[in-house]
């Protein structure tokens, strides 16, 4: 016998690798934080004396979803601004909001109440672009959530950074702090070419090279921001990251709503990753990313919720509905969009967009024991045809009931193990009655 620390069961597993695999009655073995063994669970029971043994009875295990782009502390600012264009809601809204009540307590409170909401909904890694990213770090190593920190970069003077060359220092000493913990990794978050000045876009490109560093940016959000760039410069900012060496396998476009054929082309040859907000393009009327299109172009495409304050949810489950429905609306095509293929981009793919795929982001052997279970016995979900098409079409959010994060477990059976959900209640409530006034 080998002996594990868990071993758990299910009617129902999506392992996500190999592809489009349900396997049924299997089990996972789980060894400090990894994955030790997958299989049919009679075998593993044979083979595993385990420290624990939970047998799920009518769930779906699978891995935990990644939200690959967010800006967590900006759940304290859920709701504001309703209904009102981009430029309107982030200069007349979301930048005064920012601008007066940005400071450390700020963004942990708002990162805990963010985290919260991700866990409760299967959401096992995040990617955070925000100011105090040493602040979110720490809140997610407190919490034993996976994140990516692309610390912010942008040209105005802000409570975190004086400016962009301030922000890289410190964000580069973030980068070597955290080195070697295995839950964050650190990556250059210009928030857009539109706010950096040629000269640091230059820059950031010449560190990304550099350092072989994750970068994430928002990218051709809107027509008005092409339109903008073409005025400007003469062609569009694809262009222009090109030209500083920033397009590659390192970089993560977030949004990508406008994209012409001859810039699809340079995203796909150069392996830049895209990253799909589809709640957030909508709400803000920006469109949304051609999926079905940058798909048969082989372009890896994650899945992320942006911030709370234009989604309003953190619900990865939600965001890839919604993503399997554009993708069928795209082409007038019900057979595009798949369930299995959406699974694949709320998991593997976001994991590949962030560069740790070989940590996370499927259920194998010597990866990190990041999964989650669906209770499909809920309404909303029941009665089961399909496992793929339950989690993608059915309320699998408010589903979940146990995630795990590196083999430690952070819900079990539906309740937070590392946050008192009334304490920080009370605390986002005491936040609110101080601060909108
Ligand atoms: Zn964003």
């Amino acid at each position: 016998m080998n002996a594990c620390d868990l071993l758990i069961s299910a009617p129902w597993m999506l392992p996500v690798a190999p592809q489009n695999i349900v396997l049924e009655n299997h089990a996972l073995a789980v060894r400090g934080s990894h994955i030790e063994a997958l299989g049919p669970a009679a075998e593993l029971q044979a083979q595993y004396q385990a420290q624990h043994t939970i047998h799920l009875p009518h769930h779906i295990l699978m891995p935990g979803l990644i939200n690959a782009h967010g800006h967590a502390a900006m759940s304290l600012l859920r709701g504001a601004g309703e209904d009102e264009p981009l430029e309107v809601w982030l200069n007349d809204t979301i930048w005064p909001m920012e601008a007066r009540l940005m400071n450390a307590d700020y963004v942990r409170l708002g990162t805990e109440l963010a985290i919260a909401e991700m866990i409760r909904s299967g959401t096992t890694t995040f990617s955070d672009m925000y100011f105090y990213p040493e602040v979110v770090g720490q809140t997610c190593v407190d919490n034993g959530i996976r994140v990516q920190l692309a610390f912010p970069l942008i040209e105005f003077v802000n409570p975190w950074s004086k400016n962009v060359a301030d922000a890289l220092h410190k964000g580069l000493e973030l980068f070597h702090h955290y080195r070697h913990e295995n839950l964050v990794n650190v990556a250059l978050g210009p928030h857009a070419a539109y706010s950096l000045s040629e000269h640091d876009m230059e820059h950031i490109g010449m560190y990304a090279n550099e350092l072989d560093i994750m970068v994430q940016i928002h990218l051709h959000e809107t027509a008005a921001e092409v339109a903008n760039a073409v005025a400007q410069t003469g062609q569009s900012w694809i262009y222009r990251l090109h030209e500083v060496g920033l397009l590659g396998p390192q970089l993560q476009a977030v949004h990508m709503t406008q994209i012409s054929d001859a810039e699809l082309s340079l995203i796909a040859d150069s392996g830049t990753h895209v990253v799909h907000c589809p709640t957030s393009n909508l709400k803000l009327a920006s469109g949304y990313c051609p999926v079905d299109k940058l798909h048969n172009a082989d372009v890896n495409v994650a899945i992320g919720t942006d911030g709370a304050a234009s989604n309003n949810r953190l619900d990865m489950f939600s965001e890839a509905r919604l993503a399997a429905l554009l993708a069928k609306h795209e082409n007038a095509n019900a057979a595009a969009g798949t369930a299995p293929n959406t699974v694949r981009m709320a998991t593997l793919d976001g994991a590949k967009a962030l560069g740790i795929n070989d940590v996370t982001g499927s259920l194998e052997a010597g990866k990190a024991a990041d999964f989650i279970s669906i209770n499909t016995q809920t309404l909303g979900l029941m009665p089961l045809y399909n496992p793929f098409a339950t989690v993608v079409h059915g309320d699998a959010g408010q589903a979940v009931d146990n995630v795990f994060v590196n083999g430690q477990a952070l819900l079990r059976e539906g309740e937070l193990t590392q946050l008192s959900l009334s304490d920080l209640t009370q605390r986002v409530q005491n936040w609110h009655a101080q601060n909108s006034a």
